[in-house]
């Protein structure tokens, strides 16, 4: 069963994941009513301004909804009498100007002022059309939860510390799920020109991280289940999960091998595609390319992928490092997705330190800033992680191929060739896309699954 069916009158397809939930006009939408002749919503590649307006009123409707849903004083009262010291929540209310100080893709967060001046964050998540099922979102907060109680008990790293949390049930007072936190000052490190030392301060302190994290190997993949029992509990990445015919939450794994998880991920994503749930732009295009990475690609990837496996923090794009006017690290937040995985994703570099564009276009060359960090780790007699770092294209390259539907169909080719010259490199320097799936289309000419999809007229 679809994670979202279709909202257009009399439709009972399955909507597409992504890009099939339009938060302008509250549907979900399925592959044909997501087409220009029946969904009328701005596209923002086309019309940005008029998208922008909408995008605008829609999440100003989407924010006075959720903080509506704060009960204020309960939330006052539970921080006052947890510190035992007074505190203050000011009257909820949506300030579209300075929305970057409080909220992100997925949370909102509410300041709590305690009379002696220390402030706390209560954390709450965001929901709109695009958001998934009450039962994966509390699984979210009770595993961020987690990390944090992982991370402060077991390591250095520096983070915010948990005061309390609650998922979203009747009898929370707040009324709505939440993670009480210290608010950390900094600003974030996406955020900052660096210079070569402040870069070299910034890499030597998150070799500590990365040092850190190897200390703690654990015996499956997945990500920490609750707060009370660090064990590891099924993976809960967005492109992962799925329902079953009764709309109960269906999840992928604990893993106890590199090789099942990643083959799990990729029949999911095939399955989702076969579906029209995922790639519903380029389905065959993705098809070819999740079905040659699962007969073709896994098998010698996980060869290399041996456990034990380790924490990573899946959303590492920079702004998730918090650092002070000297650049030292004051806090790494926003664990949310955070996942036991193979070594070698686990210590591929941080996005952050990816040459976007080079990336994007399909390069595999390493940017300034991985060769650097993985430079300092050999400095520090840490050779495993560097070299993991030398090699973290792999990693980076198949996180983008599989599942990583972004809507914008040029990525695809541009992940995969590049994975495919990571993995194999002599064969296929010089190959180009339209040649490989030339190749592709006479390799699966006659399964059945391509054939369905292009008898149904996917693109
Ligand atoms: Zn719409
Ligand atoms: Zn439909």
């Amino acid at each position: 069963m679809p994670l979202f069916k279709c909202t257009f009158p009399g439709c009972l397809q399955p909507g597409v994941g992504r890009q099939g939930s339009c938060r302008l006009c509250n549907n979900h939408l399925c592959t044909k009513h997501l087409r220009q002749d029946f969904h009328h919503c701005p596209d923002w590649r086309v019309n940005e301004r008029e998208y922008v307006i909408k995008s605008t009123e829609a999440e100003i409707a989407e924010m006075t909804a959720l903080l509506s849903q704060v009960n204020v004083c309960a939330l006052r009262d539970r921080a006052a009498a947890l510190r035992k010291v007074d505190c203050t929540v000011l009257a909820l209310s949506y300030d579209h100007q300075s929305r970057f100080s409080v909220m992100g893709g997925m949370n909102y967060h509410i300041p709590i002022h305690f009379v002696d001046g220390v402030t706390w964050l209560c954390r709450i998540r965001r929901h709109n059309i695009t958001t998934t099922p009450v039962a994966h979102q509390n699984r979210l907060i009770l595993s961020e939860v987690a990390t944090y109680q992982f991370l402060s008990s077991r390591t250095q790293i520096p983070i915010p510390k948990v005061h309390d949390y609650s998922i979203y049930s009747p009898s929370n007072p707040i009324g709505v799920g939440y993670i009480l936190m210290d608010k950390l000052a900094g600003k974030p490190l996406s955020d900052c020109d660096l210079t070569d030392a402040d870069r070299e301060c910034v890499l030597s302190q998150l070799a500590d991280v990365f040092a850190a994290l190897k200390q703690h190997p654990f015996n499956e993949i997945g990500c920490l289940l609750d707060p009370d029992n660090l064990s590891v509990g099924p993976v809960l990445d967005e492109s992962t999960i799925d329902a079953d015919e009764n709309g109960n939450l269906l999840l992928l794994g604990p893993f106890k091998s590199a090789l099942e998880y990643r083959t799990a991920s990729i029949k999911h994503q095939i399955e989702l595609i076969l579906r029209g749930e995922s790639y519903s732009d380029n389905a065959i295009d993705a098809y070819l390319v999740h079905r040659f990475v699962l007969d073709y690609v896994i098998e010698s990837v996980t060869r290399n992928e041996q456990g034990p496996f380790f924490l990573k923090h899946m959303d590492d794009k920079g702004d998730h490092i918090l650092v002070d006017d000297e650049f030292r690290i004051v806090g790494i937040i926003d664990w949310e997705w955070a996942q036991i995985t193979t070594q070698s994703e686990a210590f591929a570099a941080p996005l952050y330190f990816l040459d976007v564009g080079l990336y994007y276009s399909g390069s595999n060359e390493l940017s300034r800033k991985e060769v650097e960090f993985a430079s300092n780790l050999k400095r520090r007699n840490e050779a495993g992680l560097a070299d993991l770092v030398y090699g973290g294209r792999v990693a980076h390259r198949l996180a983008h191929c599989v599942g990583g539907d972004t809507g914008d169909i040029e990525d695809l080719p541009n992940h995969f060739m590049g994975l495919l010259r990571a993995v194999l490199p002599r064969n296929n320097e010089r190959e180009t896309w339209a040649h490989w799936r030339g190749g592709a289309m006479m390799t699966y000419e006659k399964d059945e699954d391509l054939q369905n999809l292009i008898q149904k007229g996917s693109k």
